[in-house]
């Protein structure tokens, strides 16, 4: 095993191989508040790229509600429950990464889930934690909770995929660290399903290969946004690129909300994967629950992302360039009452207003003689 740095934890862990970043980095973040679950993004991709034989049973995209529901079942707690405490010590994890906690013999700790595993993709759907008592009031935190959780695949900068394969079949591709799997080379021995935690890759029972998330690469290519990112209805969803912290530009709006800001973290960093999707917590959620899934960083998210309107304007701007363009954005800029997102060349791509204008008229149309809505 090769020693490589993974800031996510904050430390050197052991890799199958040597750290190999590539010159740019795909990465995303969701925002978690304003997800409905109307399940947009799981069709945008179904019919897409998972229509054919053997693909009927894969979600590359899913969205399931926390803290019960999970494709396929019950993944996180699998994993979690198989690697055992997970320190950390500030920003620093003590404990093991999947890597870390191999078995004698073999490259990671995984484990292969069973076909009625994926058979029940929406189980716990908008299930909540705790009843529901007459008189009780809105509070953050809340004591009866659930949310949203969207997933593709987070095109790891460590994938634990890549690294299981025996085949070689899988790559991360050096232009934008998307990570693929070659059909031609691929044997279907689904290691890498057995590896990755998040259970990203899935197994094509008529072809007899792995297939996964290609984060719509043909549409990356012409500066676009995945199919799941341009349909998304709650527009919590911004497709961009990531430094790494030593080289974090404020402009960058993913590095601008990863790094500059903190308020969007990883999925289960503990796992040692660094992956490139990021999430804005959800602001209602108890603590001890958002640590486990996104890391020691979450009360500080939750609190400067609540805030954000009244201390911190950039932060607010930027928030709403969420979903107001097809485009990849790498660069924004905050001017006079408007976000614009920019291209690499500082060209304009979009400008939104920062507060929707709104305008009230009188319930009374006279001079029409008509009643109507007073929003407009
Ligand atoms: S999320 Fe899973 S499938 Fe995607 S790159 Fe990471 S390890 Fe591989
Ligand atoms: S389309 Fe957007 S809002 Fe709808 S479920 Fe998907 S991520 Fe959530």
């Amino acid at each position: 095993m090769a020693r490589v740095y993974n800031w996510q934890i904050n430390r050197t862990m052991s890799y199958w191989y040597g750290e190999a970043r590539p010159k740019r980095q795909f990465a995303a973040v969701f925002d978690i508040n304003k997800c409905i679950a109307c399940q947009t993004c799981t069709l945008a991709c179904k019919t897409t790229w998972t229509s054919g034989r053997g693909q009927e049973y894969m979600f590359w995209n899913n969205v399931e509600s926390k803290p019960y529901g999970s494709y396929p079942l019950a993944y996180d707690f699998k994993i979690l429950d198989k690697l055992g405490p997970q320190p950390w010590e500030g920003e620093r994890y003590e404990g093991s990464t999947i890597f870390e906690a191999a078995p004698a013999g073999e490259r990671l700790l995984g484990y292969l889930p069973e076909s009625a595993d994926y058979a029940h993709p929406n189980v716990g759907e908008d299930e909540i934690v705790g009843a529901v008592d007459g008189g009780m009031a809105m509070e953050l935190p809340q004591p009866v909770w659930m949310f949203y959780l969207a997933r593709i695949c987070n095109h790891c900068t460590y994938p634990a995929c890549l690294a299981a394969c025996p085949r070689g079949a899988i790559y991360k591709r050096p232009e934008d660290g998307i990570v693929l799997v070659d059909q031609k080379r691929c044997r279907g021995y689904r290691e890498c399903v057995r590896a990755c935690p998040y259970k990203r890759v899935f197994f094509n029972s008529h072809t007899r290969v792995s297939e996964k998330c290609i984060g719509c690469f043909p549409l990356g290519e012409q500066d676009v946004q995945p199919r799941c990112f341009t349909e998304c209805i709650g527009k919590i969803r911004l497709r961009g690129w990531i430094s790494t912290p030593s080289a974090a530009n404020e402009d960058n709006p993913i590095d601008y909300l990863v790094h500059v800001q903190k308020v969007a973290l990883p999925l289960m960093p503990q796992l040692g994967l660094e992956p490139n999707v990021y999430y804005i917590p959800p602001i209602h959620v108890p603590e001890p629950f958002l640590v486990q899934l996104f890391g020691p960083g979450a009360k500080r998210a939750v609190e400067r992302y609540k805030h954000a309107h009244t201390e911190n304007k950039k932060l607010a701007a930027l928030i709403n360039l969420f979903g107001c363009t097809s485009h990849v954005i790498p660069r924004f800029r905050v001017g006079d009452g408007t976000v614009a997102a920019l291209g690499d060349k500082g060209e304009e791509l979009v400008t939104v207003p920062i507060r929707e204008p709104v305008t009230v008229r009188t319930a009374f149309d006279a001079k029409r003689g008509v009643p109507r809505l007073n929003v407009t």
